[in-house]
């Protein structure tokens, strides 16, 4: 089996939860088949055992160094990111025209699982690097395009994205880079900013730096900003290199996880020559910016969920194997131990694990099949809709994962008992790899507001309604089935009360109760969550036991017999959970609000 993924999961997942298959029906993927999707994640399941899994655990203990001058990364972090371009996964979803392969979303995501399992923080540079050329693609001129991404394909570039700085975080409508029109057409950067991941590294020849600024004399707020490409080495348009651009590294940052990834601190125009070039229209930076932002936050979703993954196949593999404790009725001191998965204390952090991370998995390729549906779909109409319910759901995508990987990792260390506090096992170091995705991307709170505040009332709701229609069609399939009637029921019970909540809040916010509504938009958030997770939960048990009966293989009706287990463990010990946030959120509780900062 292996340890980045379990793939019986997967192929469930892809082909018969997700339909992949299907896809090829599209005229875009029409040259693909299974076989090609299967030959692709083959790829990448090879290139992260071999180039990624090996130094994950070095690339933590040897973190970047910067001596002044140059930044030093450990060698095998080159060695995966060639291996990586070179397998054309930078741009395997770009057109055929673009020297992409036109792959589905779908499979490019289950692909990156592999990588974000394997090494998350080597496969930060990569994937950034992706996000990055997406935004130029979309956005640039042609002369943009034709000058940074045939090198961003294939492996020469890497790219960023620049949009902290040191006093300014969730709240980007403050910042303050500065942008000065140059005679040339181009513009002079000034200003510095925080945490920039691969901001400078040993790895590529040139980095593109997109930097979010406001033009000298543009208007406050986010209206005013702006969105530029910086490279560290000016690049002719043919993508050779001239001169070094005006942008300094001004420190590492030393991180609890992800410590692979170099975290910067940037200086631009500190000599007043940092160029940088416009992208697209003035003033709507952070529009543009925000298709980088909301694949991240996907891909944020993704990392979470499979290092929750491979926590929680560590220690699923651990508990099959350590001897400890015998069963509470047995008395003999004589006979043998028990492995510790027999225990059913072991079993409840199992199952936690099981259905946060699949349950994560399968949320984070339902955003995907979206992706495919509105980017390729042939009926204008489901294009839209695709899209609508993705933008709905992209705080979930991000949050969920971000929340509940962690807390799989958590009790994966505890599966573990003592061996899981120490460096010998991978558990401990997936923990503090996990804990940062909560904060990056808009934190776990910053996402709450938008969901609860924003995203729900687009298009007049539709996206809700879009997602209770899919809802309502899992819930009509799997009532048919008399192992799951139960489990539908008490998922319909906690469903009304979703509904019943989110009805209220809705009114409250139209009444403009703005601060009361939105004061514990976090429990809001969960809630929402919990009600996504749920319905996938039931959807897996549905096509589990769709496939039970034609599955004579022991271990295919094992693996479909812990899917169904999982869904009943979700839907009867978690997702009750919402009643209790439901209530807090019914009375607009203002136990937080009214909280004075002086009462601390
Ligand atoms: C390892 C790492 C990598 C990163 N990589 C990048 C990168 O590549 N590029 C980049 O641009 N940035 C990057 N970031 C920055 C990251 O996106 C920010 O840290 C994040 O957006 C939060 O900003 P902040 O740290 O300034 O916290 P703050 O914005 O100060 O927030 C602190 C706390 O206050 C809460 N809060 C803030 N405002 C509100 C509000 N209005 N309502 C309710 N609660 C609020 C937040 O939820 C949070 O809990 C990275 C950060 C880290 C740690």
């Amino acid at each position: 089996m292996s340890k980045l993924i379990s793939l019986k999961d997967l192929e469930f997942l892809l082909y018969r939860v997700f339909n992949a298959e299907q896809l090829t029906g599209l005229p875009h993927f029409a040259d693909h088949d299974r076989t090609t999707f299967d030959g692709i994640l083959t790829t990448a399941e090879r290139i992260a055992e071999v180039y990624f899994a090996p130094h994950n655990s070095k690339a933590d203990e040897h973190e970047p160094q910067f001596d002044g001058k140059t930044v030093t990364t450990i060698p095998e972090v080159k060695e995966a990111w060639q291996h990586f371009a070179k397998a054309g996964l930078l741009n395997a979803r770009h057109a055929y025209e673009d020297g992409g392969m036109q792959l589905p979303s779908l499979i490019h995501m289950a692909a990156n699982a592999f990588f974000m399992s394997a090494n998350p923080s080597t496969a930060g540079y990569p994937f950034l690097t992706s996000a990055a050329a997406n935004v130029i693609h979309a956005f640039g001129s042609d002369e943009q395009k034709a000058t940074f991404l045939p090198p961003m394909f294939d492996g020469r570039f890497a790219g960023t994205m620049a949009l902290t700085e040191p006093d300014v975080g969730s709240s980007l409508g403050d910042l303050t880079t500065k942008a000065m029109p140059a005679a040339d057409g181009t513009y002079r950067i000034k200003g510095q900013k925080m945490y920039i991941s691969g901001g400078d590294q040993d790895i590529t020849e040139n980095i593109v730096h997109l930097v979010l600024a406001r033009i000298e004399g543009a208007e406050n707020g986010v209206k005013g900003i702006s969105l530029f490409i910086v490279p560290k080495f000016i690049t002719t348009p043919d993508g050779t290199l001239a001169e070094r651009n005006d942008v300094q590294l001004a420190g590492l940052l030393h991180k609890m996880g992800y410590r692979g990834t170099t975290s910067t601190v940037l200086s631009f125009g500190e000599q007043d020559n940092c160029v940088g070039y416009l992208i697209g229209d003035a003033g709507r930076g952070l529009m543009y910016m925000f298709k980088m932002m909301n694949e991240a936050r996907i891909g944020v979703g993704l990392g979470a969920a499979m290092i929750g993954y491979r926590g929680y196949l560590e220690s699923l593999d651990y508990a099959r194997n350590r001897p400890q404790g015998r069963a509470p009725a047995e008395k003999d001191p004589h006979s043998k131990p028990l492995n510790i998965v027999e225990h059913a204390d072991v079993k409840r952090m199992l199952l936690a694990q099981k259905s946060y991370v699949e349950g994560s998995l399968a949320l984070c390729l339902l955003a995907a099949r979206l992706v495919d549906e509105q980017e390729a779909g042939t009926d204008a109409q489901q294009r839209e809709d695709s899209g609508m319910l993705l933008d709905l759901i992209t705080p979930v995508v991000k949050s969920f994962p971000s929340f509940y990987g962690p807390r799989a990792n958590d009790l994966a260390i505890q599966v573990l008992g003592g061996a899981g506090y120490t460096r010998e096992y991978p558990v401990e170091q997936c923990y503090r790899d996990n804990r940062l995705n909560p904060i990056h991307e808009g934190t776990h709170g910053i996402q709450s507001l938008d969901l609860l505040g924003r995203k729900l009332w687009q298009h007049n709701g539709k996206g809700l309604k879009l997602l209770m229609a899919r809802i309502h069609a899992t819930l009509a399939s799997a009532s048919q089935k008399p192992e799951l009637a139960a489990l539908v029921g008490e998922y319909q019970a906690q469903l009304k009360t979703v509904q019943e909540t989110t009805l209220l809040l809705g009114g409250a916010l139209q009444k403009g109760q703005v601060t009361e509504a939105l004061a514990n938009s976090a429990l809001y958030l969960d809630m929402m969550g919990k009600t996504i997770i749920g319905w996938l939960w039931l959807e897996m048990a549905d096509k589990a036991l769709d496939a039970f009966a034609n599955s004579p293989v022991q271990e295919e009706q094992q693996f479909l017999a812990g899917k169904c287990q999982a869904a009943q463990y979700f839907i009867r010990w978690e997702l009750p959970e919402v009643q209790h946030q439901a209530r807090l959120l019914q009375s607009f509780d203002r136990t937080c609000l009214d909280m004075q900062a002086d009462w601390f």
